[in-house]
């Protein structure tokens, strides 16, 4: 037996000049929830790392990359043949163990009061984002997440449920972003990420704000520099806002298309 959650279609917001997509993990958590699993409970860091390598250099596919991981957090630590590293165990240990940019709510806020739409696009699991939001960001338990989903076996083993399980992003971001760059007019689209789940929004984005990391894990950076696709590093959302009133008070359309250009130049 085993349990699905359904995967509902995204809310598509009309009407609007801006709106935000974001990646979860690594982008508003400080640290990526699936590599912390996968480093505490799976396959270690070294290993997960040479795979999310070869996903950037499009050697191997991010659906089956993460779902290699996903194995791994699964085998390891098996007692007498059952799984320690249940569904429930690691997003506990997720909600506990990792943090929030602490000015993503700021950031939100921001958006709200200026009638910007902001939506959570993730190739993470539904239930882990949103027992990390009920932990560190309560107040904005009612921001749309589109992601993948979670099916769990009697057995305590568990595997993700993707979104779009015939492209090899697992969940194809590209999607989230299309209905927006259909509209006339379209609005601009700010999108927020960092890593390898990310590189499939990377070009349908307006805007591309990338996540600097200190760690040395900067694998979008990396694609963006490879692919030449114009990118803007960040490393708190407090500073993406201050850029984007720059564009949404901006009071022509060309003094907008002006700043847009300057501060996402080609990348040489
Ligand atoms: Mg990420």
């Amino acid at each position: 037996m085993s349990q699905e959650s359904p995967i509902s279609e995204p809310i598509v917001y009309h009407g609007k000049k801006f709106v935000v997509l974001s990646d979860w993990d690594g982008t508003i958590t400080t640290e990526d929830s699936n590599d912390y699993v996968t480093d505490n409970f799976g396959m270690g860091r070294e290993e997960r790392m040479a795979l999310n390598g070869l996903v950037r250099d499009k050697k191997e596919n991010f659906r089956d990359a993460f779902r290699m991981m996903i194995k791994s957090i699964n085998e390891n630590g098996k007692e007498g043949g059952k799984v320690t590293h249940t569904f429930d165990f690691c997003r506990d240990a997720v909600a506990s163990g990792i943090k929030v940019d602490d000015t993503f709510k700021g950031f939100y806020e921001f958006c709200e009061g200026n009638d910007i739409p902001v939506v959570i696009v993730s190739s993470g699991m539904e239930p882990i984002i949103r027992a990390v939001l009920s932990k560190h960001l309560a107040s904005l338990g009612g921001i749309q997440i589109v992601s993948n989903q979670v099916k769990t076996f009697d057995d305590g083993s568990w595997d993700i449920q993707y979104r779009h399980p015939e492209s090899g992003f697992g969940h194809d971001k590209s999607k989230a972003i299309a209905p927006y760059r259909a509209m006339q007019p379209a609005p601009i689209v700010f999108f927020f990420g960092d890593g390898v789940s990310d590189l499939s929004a990377a070009q349908g984005a307006t805007c591309l704000f990338v996540k600097y990391k200190p760690n040395g894990e900067n694998f979008l950076m990396e694609y963006c520099q490879q692919n030449k696709i114009k990118h803007r590093l960040f490393e708190s959302f407090k500073e993406a806002q201050d850029l984007m009133k720059l564009i949404i008070f901006a009071e022509t359309e060309a003094e907008q298309h002006n700043i847009i250009a300057r501060e996402w130049p080609e990348v040489a």
